[in-house]
């Protein structure tokens, strides 16, 4: 029997990220979640008989440490799955510098780290990997009150092309994932009035839920999609169709 894929899940202890683990784990992965949280990590990754690790995507020095301590322990990535990601929204003249720069940090510098890290020390000495980053349909139209976010995300889907066609002829397949409105504490938090707001302008007039989002990566990681790379695959029930 093959050996089980060893696939990273950042941000994977809530969310999108937790779907994208038990969807993995599901398709028969060994899922390693790594998120801020240690507890929180361990708590989602023990039902998954996975393994849980601390980093912050942003920190460079945290990155390349618990990519050593993966590979010591489970001895290579396989599959690479940059969801962290936050918001700090404010309309463009009331941004301050340090939210611009800490989102850009996380979402966008935090996928480099990652994705460095995991080409050099594993998938490039195995000839062979998958990598999907999480972006946003904000990424390919803008938000108003999300100039650090919309940039950030705009940034994976330029970062995720490129690194397409420097990879590829060693293996490595990237692609992104950008959904529109999901069913996540982020969304939780909105009035019935807002939430309202967004369904006018989605085509199938629901929210997406962090299955269907999960659905795509399943995809993206499987044999199914095996001559498709830097691609961005909008799940968003029909918002963004240009
Ligand atoms: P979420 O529920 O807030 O989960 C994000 C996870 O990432 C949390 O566990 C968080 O930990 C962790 N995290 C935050 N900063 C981190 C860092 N520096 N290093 C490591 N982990 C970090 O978010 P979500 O809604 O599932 O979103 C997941 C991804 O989908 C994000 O990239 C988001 O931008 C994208 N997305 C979401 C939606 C949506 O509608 N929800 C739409 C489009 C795109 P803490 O809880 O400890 O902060």
């Amino acid at each position: 029997m093959d050996k089980k894929k060893i696939a990273v899940i950042t941000g994977g202890a809530q969310g999108i990220g937790l779907a994208i683990a038990k969807n993995l784990s599901d398709a028969g992965c060994r899922v390693v979640i790594v998120d801020l949280d240690k507890e929180a990590a361990q708590a989602a990754a023990t039902p998954l008989e996975g393994a849980a690790y601390a980093a912050d995507v942003s920190d460079e020095n945290s990155v390349e440490k618990t990519i050593d301590e993966i590979i010591e322990n489970e001895g290579r990535i396989d599959i690479l799955v940059n969801n962290a990601g936050i918001t700090k929204d404010s309309l463009l003249v009331r941004m301050s510098m340090e939210d611009f720069s800490k989102v850009i940090d996380i979402n966008l510098s935090g996928v480099f780290n990652f994705s460095r890290s995991a080409v050099k020390k594993s998938m490039m000495r195995n000839r062979t990997g998958n990598i999907v980053n999480i972006a946003s349909v904000v990424g390919l139209i803008g938000n108003p009150g999300q100039a650090n976010y919309s940039a950030s995300k705009a940034g994976v889907i330029a970062l995720t092309k490129t690194m397409a066609k420097e990879l590829a002829g060693r293996g490595i397949r990237v692609n992104a994932v950008a959904p529109g409105f999901i069913e996540t504490r982020m969304t939780d938090a909105l009035s019935d009035k807002v939430k309202e707001g967004f369904l006018k302008n989605i085509p199938m007039r629901r929210l997406g839920t962090p299955e269907e989002v999960a659905k795509a990566v399943g995809f993206l990681v499987s044999e199914d999609s095996s001559y498709i790379t830097g691609q961005v695959l909008v799940v968003d029930g029909g918002m963004v169709t240009g």
